[in-house]
């Protein structure tokens, strides 16, 4: 039986991991600094640990493993990571757990070890306005990504192919654009926008004003997490090629469109107040030449119907908060 390692196990992409590789007969650890919020995991073993500190690493990293999967990492949507706020945590948390992981794979000799860029690795300057971004993976140097995190995230990158190059440690790096789907966080402030504005249109009642950060022309595309499962399993699967590659949607539209496909998920019509906020760059777009070259991978699912999966799951998520609420309104009062 093949063994795999799950780091940030706890979160919304690492527990859709955890599922398909048990469905695939793996035997799995996973491990977090916190428990899944929305569901009981799949893992065959769970370690909540803080993943900056050395010593944990070693306790979930103690033997060889076929697959580690490091997908843990101090992050969120516009809101945190563009905020400028939260920056000095952003790096020094997640680069401490990826030195740490990185060298501890090396020394239990780990087969494969995947890990989780993203698109904020690309240069700003190549996506500056809401047409035909570049984000193309060669595009990433010369750097300039728009956020701490992304300057991270390519730190990481490099630390990883620095350990294949001294060390012949193999590696598989995606860069993910805007996954979404069921069990993602969608409140609390980490939340991205698909969430976030699934969560706002679930709240609102029919005629409705719902805050909009910027003026809504800038753009994304969005991929469901079924999708982005299949791609990390094609490109671990893989013999010979190891990225850095994009899992993403070239499917593009502005924030302002993915509001009216939500609303209309929803059954309501919503007026757009469009306010000051984090935006990030102004156009991107997962560019999948590389990925649908080498791995012959490209989303299958259409963006109305993951989009409704998640709305349907972010509003029984908010019913069930209700409900809590209410049960211990009634205890006080009693
Ligand atoms: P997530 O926040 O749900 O998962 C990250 C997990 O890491 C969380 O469960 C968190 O508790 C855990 N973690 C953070 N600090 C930790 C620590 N010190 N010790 C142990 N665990 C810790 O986010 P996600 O969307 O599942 O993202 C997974 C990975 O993919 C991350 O590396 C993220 O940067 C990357 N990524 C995600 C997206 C996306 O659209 N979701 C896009 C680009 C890149």
């Amino acid at each position: 039986m093949k063994t795999a390692l799950v780091l940030g196990g706890g979160g919304f992409i690492g527990g859709h991991i955890i599922s398909r590789l048990k469905k695939d007969g793996y035997w799995v650890r996973a491990a977090d600094i916190k428990m899944p919020e929305f569901n009981i995991s799949d893992a065959d073993e769970f370690f909540q640990v803080d993943l900056r500190e050395q010593e944990s690493v070693r306790k979930v990293l103690n033997k060889k493993f076929d697959e580690v999967y490091q997908l843990a990492a101090d992050m969120g949507g516009a809101g945190y990571i563009n905020t400028g706020n939260y920056d000095a945590d952003v790096m020094n948390n997640s680069a401490l757990i990826n030195l740490f992981v990185a060298n501890e794979a090396h020394k239990q000799k780990c087969k494969k070890i995947f890990f989780s860029s993203s698109a904020c690795v690309y240069n700003e300057h190549l996506q500056s306005t809401t047409v035909s971004p570049d984000c193309r993976e060669d595009s990433a140097y010369p750097a300039f990504p728009d956020s701490e995190y992304g300057w991270e995230k390519l730190f990481s990158e490099r630390l990883l192919h620095a350990y294949n190059r001294q060390h012949g440690m193999s590696n598989k790096v995606a860069r993910f654009h805007n996954i979404f789907g069921e069990y993602g966080t969608w409140s609390g402030g980490k939340e991205k926008s698909p969430a976030a504005i699934c969560r706002k249109i679930a709240l609102a009642n029919d005629g409705d004003e719902i805050e909009i950060w910027g003026d809504g022309l800038q753009t994304r595309s969005f991929l469901h997490i079924d999708d982005c499962i299949e791609g990390i399993m094609r490109l671990m699967a893989h013999d010979t090629f190891h990225g850095p590659v994009n899992i993403g949607s070239d499917y593009m539209i502005s924030i302002n469109e993915l509001v009216d496909i939500v609303s209309e998920i929803a059954g309501k019509s919503l007026v757009k107040r469009h306010v000051p906020g984090p935006q990030g760059v102004r156009g991107r777009n997962s560019n999948n030449e590389l990925i649908e070259r080498e791995l012959g991978w490209k989303p299958t699912r259409d963006l109305v119907k993951g989009l409704t999966a998640t709305y349907t799951w972010i509003n029984q998520q908010i019913e069930k908060q209700n409900e809590a609420s209410n049960i211990i309104r009634h205890t006080n009062f009693r």
